[in-house]
């Protein structure tokens, strides 16, 4: 199949082919139409794969597809990445994915390394998508200057490293102050033990890809 074939918003594809991905790769044949029914996915994919289009290509479609009838801003995509590394590359491809609909997608990053004060401002504009460390993104949540009471989706990047670098506990007080219903994203390099722990917590009957 295409991207065109996988039922992906169509400035969507146009961003994809500016970009010269000539066809999708199997992890993203495989998850981005389970994504785009609204299933929960444990996806077993490395760096390298194309990790970062299985998620955001789904969660740009379906905020998309819904602001094209109901324009409310609310947050509606939460991406927790283990690293600021990761947090910055999966920012710049929401970006890049987003040059056909940038009017429409307003995404924030939450990292360590900016201040507070410019956390909450960057929160106070509503964004679609955030894109966070899980501390930070706990921090904001519990201080109200993040509302995730209307989420739709949550991807867990690199999820096999979340709990190793020791964010359990915010892992267990962001998914106590999500709504019902949230559909999670999983990707890991491995499926550990650990990563049980996780899926336990935020999925839903995920389907397992191992590609
Ligand atoms: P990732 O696994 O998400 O870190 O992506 C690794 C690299 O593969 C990045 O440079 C992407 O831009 C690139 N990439 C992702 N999907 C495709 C694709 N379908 N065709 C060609 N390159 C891709």
């Amino acid at each position: 199949p295409s991207f065109a074939d996988l039922g992906l918003d169509p400035r969507l594809v146009q961003a994809v082919a500016k970009q010269n991905f000539e066809k999708p790769t199997l992890v993203q044949q495989k998850a981005i139409p389970l994504a785009l029914q609204g299933q929960d996915v444990l996806c077993k994919a490395s760096t390298g794969s194309g990790k970062t289009a299985v998620y955001v290509l789904p969660l740009l479609s379906g905020i998309l597809k819904r602001k094209s009838t109901d324009a409310t801003p609310f947050t509606a995509a939460l991406i927790l990445a283990p690293t600021r590394e990761l947090a910055d590359q999966v920012f710049k491809v929401i970006e890049q994915f987003s040059a056909f609909c940038s009017k429409d997608i307003h995404a924030a990053k939450l990292t360590e390394n900016v201040s507070d004060a410019v956390q909450r401002s960057l929160l106070s504009n509503v964004p679609d998508i955030v894109v966070s460390t899980p501390a930070r993104a706990w921090h904001n949540i519990n201080s109200s200057a993040l509302s995730v009471d209307k989420l739709q989706y949550l991807v867990l990047d690199e999820a096999d490293l979340v709990l190793s670098y020791g964010y359990n506990e915010d892992m267990e007080n962001i998914s106590r102050s999500l709504p019902k219903g949230v559909q999670t994203i999983m990707m890991s390099a491995t499926l550990s033990a650990e990563l049980d722990t996780l899926k336990g917590i935020f999925c839903r009957n995920p389907t397992l890809l191992d590609v």
